[in-house]
C-alpha cells in the first residue's frame, strides 16, 4: 500500500494539470454559442409533432404573485433554477403533421420581442418543412408571443395558412369596443398588444384566411378545450390519436418549477389571474389523473412530457425523454 501512495499522488498531480489545461481552454471559448437543434421530432401513433424553439426568455420572479421572495428562491433552488439572470422559461410552437394537413399550433415572437427570440420559422425550415406546407394555425390565444410569428412586416408567414382562434379571444383583443373595459391604468399597454396583435393578422384577414371558433367546434381533428383565465377567451388543444390524447395546453402554466410546485401562484401576466388558477388547478388535476401527453409553450424545450403529482396538490413536470 506504502509503495502506492507516490504512483496516487503522481496520478492525481496530472490529473490536476488536465484540469487545469482543460479549464483554460474552455475560458477562451465564450460560453453563449447558439444551441444547433431547434426542433424535436416526436412520434406517435401516426401523428408527428415537432416541437419548434422560438428561443429563450429570463422573467422577474417577482412576475409571480402571493409568494414571497424567499419562498420562490426555495422552490427554484430545489429545482436547481436559480438564475442570476430571473427565471428561464422557453417559447416553444409545435408543428403537427397529420395524415394529409399541417398545423402549426402558436407561432412565436417573430421580431416582436428581440433577437434572442423569433426562431420559429428558421426552425420550421431546419426540421425539412417549407412555410408554404402549412395549411392551419391554432393560436392558444393572441398574446404576441403566441401570435406574432404568423407574420413578418405585414407579410404572412405561411401564406397558405388559415388562422383559427377562439370568438371571445377576437372579440376581446380585435373588437374596438373592448377597449371600455379595460381598467384605465392598464389601457395603455392593452392598444400596444392590440397593435401588435392587428399587425400579424392583417395579411391574413385581408385574404379571409382568419376564422374563429367556439366551444364544441372541431378543427382538423382538433378538439377545443376552454382554458379561460390568462386571456379571456384562451384555449387548449386537444388530438386524439388511437393510444392516447395530446393536450396542446397553451399558458395555463409559465413555469415548470413555481407553478408546478404551487400550482395556486397566478402570474401578472394572467388577465384574470383567479381564473387562471383555477383553469390550472382543473386541468392539472386532469393530465395528472389521466396522462395525457402535454405539449406546452412555456416549459423547457422541446415543452412536451406529462405531468405527475403524488398527492394532487402539488405537481411535477416529467418531460419526454430524448429519442434519435
Ligand atoms: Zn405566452
Amino acid at each position: 500500500m506504502k509503495n502506492l501512495k507516490p504512483l496516487f499522488l503522481a496520478l492525481s498531480l496530472s490529473t490536476m494539470t488536465i484540469t487545469t489545461a482543460q479549464a483554460t481552454n474552455y475560458q477562451s471559448i465564450q460560453p453563449q454559442q447558439k444551441q444547433v437543434a431547434g426542433y424535436y421530432h416526436y412520434q406517435m401513433d401516426g401523428v408527428q409533432i415537432t416541437a419548434l424553439l422560438d428561443g429563450t426568455n429570463f422573467i422577474s420572479p417577482s412576475l409571480f404573485k402571493n409568494l414571497s421572495n424567499e419562498e420562490i428562491q426555495n422552490i427554484l433552488k430545489k429545482y436547481y433554477a436559480d438564475q442570476a439572470k430571473g427565471i428561464q422559461t422557453s417559447v416553444n410552437a409545435f408543428l403537427v403533421k397529420n395524415s394529409n394537413t399541417l398545423t402549426l399550433v402558436d407561432s412565436g415572437t417573430a421580431d416582436c420581442f428581440g433577437a434572442h427570440l423569433g426562431s420559429v420559422s428558421t426552425n420550421l425550415k431546419a426540421a425539412g418543412y417549407q412555410p408554404e406546407q402549412v395549411d392551419t394555425i391554432l393560436l392558444t390565444h393572441l398574446h404576441p408571443d403566441h401570435s406574432c410569428g404568423v407574420s413578418k412586416n405585414g407579410v404572412a408567414n405561411f401564406p397558405n395558412a388559415t388562422i383559427y382562434v377562439a370568438e371571445d379571444e377576437a372579440n376581446y383583443w380585435l373588437n374596438p369596443k373592448s377597449l371600455k373595459s379595460i381598467p384605465k391604468e392598464k389601457q395603455s399597454g392593452y392598444l400596444a398588444t392590440t397593435d401588435k396583435i392587428k399587425t400579424a393578422l392583417a395579411p391574413y384577414q385581408a385574404k379571409q384566411q382568419f376564422k374563429t371558433f367556439k366551444l364544441g367546434d372541431q378543427i382538423n381533428g382538433f378538439e377545443v378545450i376552454s382554458t379561460a383565465g390568462h386571456t379571456p377567451g384562451h384555449f387548449s388543444y386537444k388530438l386524439k390519436t388511437p393510444q392516447k390524447d395530446v393536450i396542446f395546453i397553451g399558458d395555463i402554466v409559465h413555469s415548470h418549477t413555481i407553478q408546478f410546485d404551487r400550482p395556486e401562484t397566478a402570474i401578472e401576466y394572467d388577465i384574470d389571474p383567479e381564473q387562471a388558477v383555477q383553469t390550472r388547478l382543473k386541468q392539472f388535476a386532469d393530465y395528472a389523473q389521466n396522462g395525457q401527453t402535454i405539449a406546452a409553450p412555456h416549459l423547457p424545450f422541446p415543452g412536451i412530457g406529462h405531468i405527475y403529482s403524488q398527492d394532487g396538490k402539488s405537481y411535477q413536470w416529467m418531460p419526454i425523454h430524448f429519442t434519435d
